[in-house]
């Protein structure tokens, strides 16, 4: 049925409905068919603590959409259960420590060997200070955080052939030589269409200062692009060092990295929490007391013509098959492995669910003395392109002797490049880049940890690949196979990052879960009313 013909038969069926039961109960239907405004926002759903009036609810899927699901049911008196695959919560929130094992499709286990204190976010690992969905439950939760340093201007920018340029040079001599040029064109009257005499008088004077011009306009260096001597004692002046020239700026591959730090989910202040992002999950785990049931693979789910759920699961420790029954369910779990899981949705939205390839991300991390401290490097990033992407500094254990350095950062075909190389290769690549940024360190790289999320069973990719504007992790989702999804189908609520305009974040998850929690709690409430 195309969604013009849905359209017509909802409608007829609701004056249907409002004609025999009048405004409410066409209200009603409407809010149960998925038609209603969306609850928005990123604040939990104001519930009345009796909301759930004792309805069941099994939450598929441990991650943070099912965490969050299960925290607010709980409050809002819903009976509720969680289905947990691993035997550890968290989902794509997961730290990885001494002694942690990664598994992965057809590779060999690696046992994790960092030393004391060391650890490696697998998954996310910097919270945006806009996403208040996620922050608001660190503080509810008691979760401390600190400051993820996301930039540092003494990083790097490098590439194979083009060399390695210092961040604050990048961007302080691109700024300087545009500044120059617009300066000319606004001086030759290039511009005088689109200026007026006053508009250019005010121009002028502020590109001198923003491209830290000479009296002349001309762009000569710039202190803030880096010092070839540092200001000391008596008449030991500064010196700027040489600018780099322009052709090689703009003929930089790494050049349009100098604006990764105004992405909006890239800008300081970033956060992230003191230990390791899974602080998060454990926050959750503290705080609910519903049962969550690890080692709990899903293996079937069934609707039952809408009058309830029934999930049947694998116990993995035992291998003994179980079954919960419920009002209703919350299915959080990734929709690439949702696709393999016998169900009884209508064909439509088993066709959505199985539309939706992952995307592939990889990391590998090492530890490592801290030499690039030894660079005034602390905490962010340089980018190097290729199939590793970028070397990501660590924020916390300043000054301490050892840190995880990140070797690897990647997504999209490259990355899907990447992971089909064996283990070993992966290691020697990220080094190699290592060793051509920081010459000499190389060998300073011990015991690696490559986790390839195209492989690490439960997940099989690190987010969905909706194919639409904005790539993957972020950006305008709005296909009908999402839209689709995003409606309850009779007791069954989709939710998740996968279902969120922000895929590639926990934000995401928050905010899907949210909203899901509100339009079920709002089916219960108008069933109850018209006695459903
Ligand atoms: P998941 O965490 O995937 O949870 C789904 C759960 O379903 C899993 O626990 C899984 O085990 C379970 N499951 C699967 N199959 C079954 C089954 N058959 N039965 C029962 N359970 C099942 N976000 C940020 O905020 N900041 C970042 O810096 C960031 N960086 C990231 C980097 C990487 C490499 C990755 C992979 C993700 C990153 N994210 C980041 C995104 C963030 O991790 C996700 O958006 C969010 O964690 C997804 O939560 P979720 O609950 O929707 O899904």
């Amino acid at each position: 049925m195309g969604d013009w013909e849905m359209g017509i038969s909802r409608r007829l069926l609701l004056q249907r409905i409002g004609a025999s039961g009048g405004y409410g109960a066409a209200y009603s239907a409407m809010r149960a068919l998925g038609l209603l405004g969306a609850f928005a926002g990123t604040a939990p759903p104001a519930l009345a603590a009796d909301a759930g009036a004792g309805k069941r609810v099994v939450v598929l899927g441990g991650g943070i959409a099912g965490l969050v699901s299960a925290y607010e049911l709980e409050r809002a008196g819903f009976s509720v259960t969680l289905l947990e695959a691993r035997e550890r919560l968290g989902g794509r929130n997961w730290t990885l420590r001494d002694g942690s094992k990664v598994e992965m499709v057809g590779e060999d286990t690696q046992t994790v060997a960092f030393s004391d204190g060391l650890y490696m976010n697998a998954g996310p690992a910097r919270i945006p200070s806009h996403h208040e969905g996620l922050l608001s439950y660190c503080r509810k939760l008691d979760v401390p955080l600190e400051v993820e340093i996301n930039s540092s201007r003494s990083a790097y920018f490098w590439a194979e052939g083009a060399g390695r340029l210092q961040m604050r040079q990048g961007v302080n001599d691109t700024r300087g030589y545009l500044s120059e040029l617009l300066a000319k064109a606004v001086s030759r009257g290039a511009l005088d269409q689109d200026l007026s005499v006053e508009d250019k008088e005010k121009l002028l004077p502020f590109l001198r200062q923003y491209g830290d011009l000479a009296p002349d306009m001309s762009f000569k260096g710039t202190e803030r692009s880096g010092l070839a001597q540092p200001p000391g004692a008596a008449d030991q002046f500064a010196r700027a060092r040489a600018p780099a020239a322009f052709r090689d700026l703009i003929g930089h591959p790494q050049i349009g990295s100098t604006l990764f730090e105004d992405n909006i989910n890239m800008q300081a202040t970033m956060f992230q929490p003191v230990g390791g992002m899974d602080r998060i999950v454990a926050g959750f785990e503290r705080a609910i007391a519903s049962p969550l049931v690890r080692g709990a693979e899903v293996t079937r789910i069934r609707t039952q013509g809408g009058r309830g759920v029934q999930i049947a699961y694998r116990d993995r420790a035992s291998g003994a098959a179980r079954r919960v029954e419920a009002d209703y369910a919350i299915i959080t779990i990734p929709l690439a492995l949702l696709a393999r899981i016998d169900n009884d949705f209508d064909k439509e939205v088993q066709a959505a669910i199985a539309s939706v390839p992952n995307d592939f991300s990889n990391k590998i991390g090492f530890d490592a003395p801290r030499f690039w401290e030894k660079e005034q490097i602390y905490g962010g990033l340089s980018f190097v392109g290729g199939e590793t992407g970028l070397v990501w500094y660590p924020s916390n254990g300043l000054h301490s002797p050892r840190g995880m350095l990140l070797a690897c950062y990647g997504s999209g075909p490259r990355a899907e490049a990447f992971a089909r190389r064996p283990l070993p290769e992966q290691v020697a690549m990220a080094r190699h880049v290592v060793g051509r940024l920081h010459p000499g360190h190389e060998a300073d790289l011990t015991n690696p940890v490559v986790v390839n999320w195209s492989k690490i069973p439960f997940n099989l990719g690190p987010w969905p690949r909706w194919g639409e504007r904005g790539g993957a992790q972020e950006g305008h989702f709005d296909s009908r196979e999402y839209r689709l999804l995003n409606r309850p189908h009779g007791p069954a609520y989709f939710a998740g990052a996968h279902l969120s305009q922000t895929p590639g974040w926990q934000e995401g998850a928050v905010c899907s879960a949210q909203r899901t929690i509100a339009a079920l709690a709002a089916q219960v409430r108008d069933r109850s009313l018209t006695g459903g």
